[in-house]
């Protein structure tokens, strides 16, 4: 699918409550997904709803997942079921003048799609650094690579996108123009994450890789 060419919107991820936070632009659903490290993938199993939150990345329309060759959650994902998968960025909470309308920021995404296995090692292998470049860029030419052994133990899952939206909301309150002269703060309290590093006692490095260093103030600065 050409990059521009935004997800159809069907029954699955039209989004019906205020849509017009609603985005279905391959631009405006993977800026969020890439900036999150963490998603929640949920899945039907014997007609019992289960959802349990990975770490996940993307290659073009696919998601990337990775565990335990014997995990229940890998099998699941690997065997082909349909998935929804969720992402949510957390800006900030929205103080009203009314209880009514407190609200929160945020930039969130669900996503639909069936899982397969990857067994073909080279595309496992960048199945496992597009993960770990997601986690940290420059881990993976430094650590030592996963050997035979720890690559059997590890199961690699990709999930084509098949079917996805984006919900955004940003701003301060919205509050009733009957309440607009209440005697109450209103504002936003805006969340920053900060990354500290602290060198493990146990290394034999003790100068901050130049990546190490890059990472924090990529993540220290992002939106
Ligand atoms: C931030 C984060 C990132 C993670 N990344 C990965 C990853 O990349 N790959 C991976 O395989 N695992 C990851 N995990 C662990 C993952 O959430 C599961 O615990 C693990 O994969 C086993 O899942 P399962 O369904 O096979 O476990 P099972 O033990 O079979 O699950 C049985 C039940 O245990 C409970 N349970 C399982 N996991 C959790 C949980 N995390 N929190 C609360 N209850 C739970 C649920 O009720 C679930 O139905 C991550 C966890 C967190 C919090």
């Amino acid at each position: 699918m050409n990059d521009q060419v935004p997800f159809t919107v069907d029954r699955r991820n039209r989004v019906i409550r205020q849509p017009n936070r609603a985005a279905y632009d391959q631009g405006s659903i993977f800026a969020i997904v890439d900036q999150a490290l963490v998603c929640h993938v949920s899945f039907i199993e014997n007609d019992q709803p289960v959802c349990i939150p990975m770490l996940f990345s993307r290659i073009d329309r696919q998601l990337v997942f990775h565990g335990a060759t014997s995990s229940r959650l890998m099998k699941t994902i690997a065997g082909g079921c349909e998935l929804c998968v969720t992402v949510v960025l957390l800006d900030g909470l929205v103080m009203a003048r009314s209880l009514f309308h407190h609200s929160m920021n945020y930039r969130s995404v669900s996503l639909f799609g069936r899982g397969r296995e990857v067994s073909d090692v080279d595309e496992k292998l960048a199945a496992l650094k597009s993960l770990s470049d997601k986690v940290m860029i420059g881990r993976w030419d430094d650590a030592r690579a996963p050997n035979q052994k720890e690559l059997k133990a590890t199961m690699v899952a990709m999930v084509e996108i098949e079917s996805a939206a984006a919900k955004v909301r940003s701003g301060g309150p919205v509050d009733d123009v009957a309440d607009m002269d209440l005697p109450v703060w209103v504002g936003e309290i805006q969340f920053h994450q900060n990354a500290l590093v602290e060198t493990d006692r146990s290394s034999s490095i003790t100068e901050i890789p130049g990546y190490v260093n890059n990472h924090v103030m990529r993540f220290n600065t992002k939106d």
